[in-house]
């Protein structure tokens, strides 16, 4: 996976290779699923929810250039595959998760594979964590019309935020936002499709 779908299509930060090498996705889909856990594509995980595509995972992980020593949020845990891959690129990691039952299940899984720097909550992501902001990094692993004000007041400047964002809920831009000590700067990484946002700064249903 990593050779073929990311080292081969351009990704090349170190870290982010090293981290999706050693960690075990298909401990992260369910076990119907496993058998494709390494396809080059996203896995359905339950709640009508995907695991994202490895290259986008890369991508999105890449953009953020972790050193390991930031607290990171996530919103849209899922699996909490990608929860876990911030935790091995990161030193803490607050993610939140819509739908009760993924979000108990990845609690639970993080616990057990040993990731306890990883927080995982329920709740509508779209507002942030405002009790731990400011984040050095926000990483969206759901499609949204805009990036929610609220995550963009909760990132640290210097900061870095990956989202894709779309003007319909079939198809996004994935786009890096920097927080600079004196503005903001932003970069289109291409397109993707995600599924969607829902909360008070994404999507209503
Ligand atoms: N990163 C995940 C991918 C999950 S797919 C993984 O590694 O498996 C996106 C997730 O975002 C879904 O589980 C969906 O329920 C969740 N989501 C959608 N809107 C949300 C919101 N407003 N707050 C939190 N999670 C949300």
């Amino acid at each position: 996976m990593v050779e073929h779908q990311l080292a081969g299509r351009g990704i090349r930060a170190p870290r982010v290779l090293q981290a999706m090498a050693t960690l075990r996705r298909e401990l992260f889909v369910p076990a119907h699923a496993a058998a494709s856990a390494y396809e080059d594509r996203p896995l359905p995980i339950g709640a009508g929810q995907t695991i994202s595509q490895p290259f986008v995972v890369a991508r999105m992980l890449a953009a953020l250039e972790l050193t390991g020593t930031e607290r990171v949020l996530e919103v849209g845990t899922g699996s909490g595959y990608v929860a876990a891959l911030l935790a091995m690129l990161a030193r803490e990691v607050f993610t939140i998760e819509r739908h009760a039952q993924l979000a108990r299940t990845a609690a639970e899984h993080l616990a057990r594979s040993g990731f306890p720097q990883v927080h995982v909550r329920r709740g509508d992501g779209t507002l942030g964590w405002p009790e731990h902001a400011p984040f050095d990094a926000i990483l969206v692993s759901a499609g949204g019309p805009r990036v929610p004000p609220a995550l963009r007041s909760q990132l640290a400047a210097p900061g870095r935020l990956v989202m894709p964002v779309g003007e319909d809920q079939g198809s996004q831009t994935l786009l890096c936002q920097q927080r600079l000590m004196n503005g903001w700067r932003e970069r289109a990484l291409g397109s993707v499709v995600f599924v969607p946002l829902v909360g008070a700064q994404g999507w209503s249903g």
